[in-house]
């Protein structure tokens, strides 16, 4: 927008605490609104369907919380291995900032849940309530029986598409499979219950309700977006310069006759706005980056005869008439980072062992001398079994010649176990040794499938 109309924009009072007014929007047609339909139905898929996949008799994507491991696409996830699900959540947040950084909030519009179950439960509203005018005119006048089936319908839609959200999501923490013969014999549990009602609850009042106020109001991400956009990052802008002056006009006008821009000020882009903005007013936080004020503009332009893109995907610079520059430091750093984090990302995965050995020493009593006058030190073993299958374990010490167990040192572990087995070291009496030896444990599985793994820890004798 050029300097001098920036100068001239009035001031608008508004009072934070006013009630927004509904937003009604209209329906469209075009080429983003594809995309997003394609985008959200293969989301759509992925959530619905993945619950359903079994791999070896076990669902594939399971997150088993009483029994503490996660199933995913046959590997399984343990507590211990915490540090993968930190990696995949930095790398998500840093994934999410370079693409901020590039195309500004194309998550927010095409993918981000809110958004998704928002287009649905719009699309329900259409399909029973009528577009835009009919749905303001219904709301204006008096409730008739055929507005209240209209309405039902729609509500129950919406409560359809929660409930099935709902369930859905319980599926990913309880096997679906058990879970939905469950609900029909109605032994689901308080728990399941709840969660069942909370999460129907929520998608139906987020999408069927709240819509932008959740975008607006209660998102993070909206809030500091707006520090990752710079002069070359993509936006959805109206082209100013192009447009103005706006104002009606006969199709076979001349605009530059009649002293007028491409805009033909039809409302149409405020029309379709999910946010309700106006995206004429220049670049604004509200703005979700959704695209639907481009493809209703697009329509018009077509329908006018005029270039399309009076509305479209550019960045300041360019309406600027400057050179847009995507490759840039920010850009390269948060590149750099994510290559960086999914390597050791992968490191770490392939590192990962199905088999964990942690030794702590006894730590209220370093020593003792026991009946027959050895020194003893105490030790718990832990072991963590991944695997779905027991195993019968052997530990052996080796660092101090004459050092004996008095504890068995073969022990089974389950599938899934985190174990505890305590270990009595002892050194005979006579045998010389002061102070604080390093000795290592050795432990192996007696079907010889699992490495052989070592760790170190010490003994303590006397110092005297
Ligand atoms: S849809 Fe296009 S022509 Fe109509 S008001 Fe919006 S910018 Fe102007
Ligand atoms: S201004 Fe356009 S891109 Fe932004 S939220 Fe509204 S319709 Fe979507």
């Amino acid at each position: 927008m050029p300097d001098d109309k920036k100068g001239s924009a009035e001031l608008e009072l508004i009072d934070i605490y006013e009630k927004p007014d509904k937003i009604y929007t209209r329906s469209f047609t075009g080429f983003y609104r594809n995309l997003r339909i394609m985008g959200g139905g293969l989301l759509f898929l992925m959530f619905f369907g993945t619950a359903w996949i079994n791999l070896g008799g076990q669902q594939a994507m399971l997150f088993d919380l009483p029994e503490r491991k996660f199933h995913i696409f046959g590997a399984i996830f343990w507590p211990q291995d915490f540090i993968l699900l930190s990696w995949m959540l930095i790398i998500s947040a840093f994934a999410l900032f370079a693409v901020t950084v590039f195309a500004g909030r194309v998550w927010c519009g095409y993918t981000c849940p809110q958004s998704v179950f928002t287009w649905v439960f719009m699309w329900a509203e259409k399909v029973t309530e009528g577009d835009r005018n009919k749905r303001m005119k219904g709301d204006k006048g008096s409730l008739s029986a055929n507005l209240f089936m209209r309405k039902l319908a729609k509500h129950s839609i919406w409560l359809g598409v929660s409930l099935a959200t709902a369930i859905t999501f319980v599926g990913y923490f309880t096997p679906i499979r058990e879970l939905i013969p469950a609900i029909f014999s109605w032994d689901v549990g308080s728990w399941g219950l709840f969660w069942i009602g909370f999460f129907t609850l929520a998608t139906y009042g987020n999408a069927g309700f709240l819509r932008e106020m959740v975008c607006l109001h209660m998102c993070p991400y909206a809030r500091f977006q707006s520090v990752m956009f710079d002069n070359n990052t993509l936006v959805v802008a109206y082209d100013y310069n192009r447009g103005e002056n706006r104002g009606s006009r006969k199709k076979s006008a001349d605009p530059k006759e009649e002293g007028l821009g491409d805009c033909i000020d039809c409302s149409v882009c405020v029309q379709v706005c999910p946010t309700g903005i106006d995206i004429r007013n220049g670049l604004q936080y509200s703005c979700i980056t959704c695209a639907a004020c481009i493809d209703a503009c697009d329509t018009i332009m077509d329908k006018m005869g005029y270039e399309k893109g009076l509305i479209r995907y550019t960045t300041e610079n360019e309406l600027e008439g400057t050179k847009t520059r995507f490759l840039r430091p920010r850009m390269v750093g948060y590149a750099a980072a994510l290559i960086i984090m999914l390597g050791m990302f992968f490191y770490t995965l392939n590192s990962r062992t199905s088999f964990e050995l942690d030794i702590l020493r006894d730590r209220n009593q370093l020593f003792r001398t026991n009946a027959s006058g050895e020194i003893e030190n105490v030790y718990t073993i832990k072991l963590v079994n991944k695997e779905e299958k027991p195993h019968q374990m052997t530990i052996s010490v080796n660092g101090i010649a004459g050092l004996k167990a008095n504890s068995p040192m073969t022990f089974t572990v389950n599938a899934g176990e985190v174990a505890s087995h305590i270990v009595r070291l002892a050194l005979p009496a006579g045998i010389d040794t002061k102070g604080s030896k390093e000795i290592e444990f050795s432990i192996s599985s007696e079907d010889e499938s699992l490495p052989i793994t070592s760790v170190s820890s010490r003994f303590i004798t006397p110092i005297e």
